[in-house]
């Protein structure tokens, strides 16, 4: 199924992200203990997410893919980066989601690593886009956006001129970063649609149930933190349940904000924790 036809306002679109188990953790079927939790959700695609330097060898983002469409009949997107690959790899793995009867393609730059010289055949997302689109046509291509500006960005205008770039190139669904200030994303919103940017937008929702979370994902996506999740975050940092519970409670809060704004879509990361994903689902799923 093609993503962009969920959205055809009768309803909120709640959507998930999930990521390949580590290595570590075993082959790449312990997904099925997050997918089966993840089940009585019934979300309405999954996103599984694929390594900035992912490589040839590493085909697991597209065989959970396969695993959600076929064995859970969910729709699936796969993620893929092109900040590490050359023409010849993207040419590979189009070859292999074809073979998979995956349709559905987020198609992401990905973070440069320091220290690593990156491929030269894609600059930006949106030369993955139109590379795809030229090679497979029948792909549906989905791209990321930054309620609080992309970190490498001059500024909030550029940053909306290179997304609307990304969806003159194809790209006809977008998610968004994690955030906690609805504002933000509110008013990205209305800088999007005025640049012209017509397509549906997700936003991405994570809630925050532990305090290491909080200083991994502020460092890495630079997520402002309103004073009310501060107060939150602080009064509960030595009560690993209240924090657990009011983690919930303010993502919670955020969602049913966001859909009595009419947006089109949530996209929830579940860092692979269905007992998380299920609670805020059983909150908000009246009210999509
Ligand atoms: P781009 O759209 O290329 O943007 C990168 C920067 O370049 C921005 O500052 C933008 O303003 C600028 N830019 C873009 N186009 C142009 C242009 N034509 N001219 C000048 N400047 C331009 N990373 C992973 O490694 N794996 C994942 O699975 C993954 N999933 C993600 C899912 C979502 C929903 C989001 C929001 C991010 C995800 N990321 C993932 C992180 C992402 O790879 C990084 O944020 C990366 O730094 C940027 O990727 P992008 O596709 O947004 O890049």
């Amino acid at each position: 199924m093609k993503i962009s036809s969920l959205f055809n306002g009768e309803k909120t679109v709640f959507s998930l992200e999930v990521f390949p188990p580590k290595k570590t953790s075993g082959s790449v079927e312990t997904i099925y203990s997050t997918l089966d939790g993840l089940k009585s959700v019934k979300p309405d695609f999954i996103s599984v997410t694929y390594g900035a330097g992912g490589n040839r060898a590493d085909l697991s983002t597209f065989e959970i893919c396969r695993i959600i469409k076929e064995k859970y009949d969910t729709p699936a997107i796969a993620h893929l980066t092109c900040v590490s690959s050359t023409k010849e790899d993207i040419d590979f793995i189009i070859k292999k989601l074809k073979e998979s009867g995956i349709e559905n393609i987020l198609a992401l730059r990905g973070d440069r690593k320091a220290g690593v010289e990156p491929e030269k055949d894609f600059s930006h997302a949106s030369d993955l886009i139109r590379y795809i689109k030229t090679r497979e046509p029948g792909f549906e291509i989905s791209g990321a956006c930054y309620p609080e500006v992309h970190n490498e960005a001059e500024n909030s205008i550029t940053d909306i001129f290179a997304l609307k770039e990304k969806v003159d190139a194809g790209a006809q669904h977008l998610i968004s970063q994690l955030f906690f200030d609805n504002n933000a994303f509110y008013s990205f919103l209305e800088r999007a649609r005025i640049a012209g940017i017509d397509v549906p937008i997700e936003a991405g929702i994570m809630p925050v149930v532990n305090i290491s979370q909080i200083t991994r994902m502020v460092s890495m996506c630079g997520a402002s933190l309103p004073r009310k999740f501060s107060k939150i975050m602080s009064r509960f940092a030595d009560n690993p349940k209240a924090l657990f519970d009011a983690g919930i409670a303010y993502a919670v809060d955020q969602i049913v904000d966001l859909i009595s704004n009419g947006v089109d879509g949530i996209h929830l990361y579940t860092m692979n924790n269905p007992t998380v994903a299920l609670r805020i689902f059983s909150a908000i799923k009246s009210m999509r």
